[in-house]
């Protein structure tokens, strides 16, 4: 089973935690291929972009720069991302974190665990994704 989960809610995790958030969290270790980066995570705390632009993409207001979105930057870590997705077993729990809840006033939040889980379930039919 592999699990999406906030690292500030616990009684979700099962198995080994892995950290897919830009911040470090102390003993937890990082999956490198699936954290996005500072850029799009620091816009879209700043309510600069969409939820749809922080997957797909954007032009920066300031710099008028293309800025990759979180699908384009799993795109060119797809070697990395592919092996690990083949990698994983049904037997084997694990649980994806980062620092965002579930809920924010009582609302579902938007988090790239909503992507990754996609991602998960279009390549691996056998495994059971829970999304929290
Ligand atoms: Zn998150």
């Amino acid at each position: 089973m592999i699990v999406l989960a906030s690292i500030r809610e616990p009684q979700h995790h099962r198995g080994t935690v892995f950290n897919i958030a830009t911040g470090e969290m102390k003993g937890v270790p990082r999956l490198e291929f699936l954290i996005p980066g500072w850029k799009i995570v620091r816009d879209h705390q700043r309510g600069k972009i969409t939820n749809d632009q922080y997957i797909y993409g954007y032009r920066d207001s300031e710099t008028n720069q293309a800025v990759p979105g979180y699908r384009q930057i799993l795109q060119s870590r797809w070697p990395a991302v592919s092996t690990w997705l083949k990698s994983l077993e049904a037997q084997i729990d694990l649980t994806l974190v980062c620092f965002c809840k579930e809920y924010e006033n009582g609302k579902s939040k938007f988090c790239h665990r909503q992507y990754i889980k996609a991602v998960i379930e279009c390549y691996r039919l056998d495994l059971e994704v829970i999304l929290h």
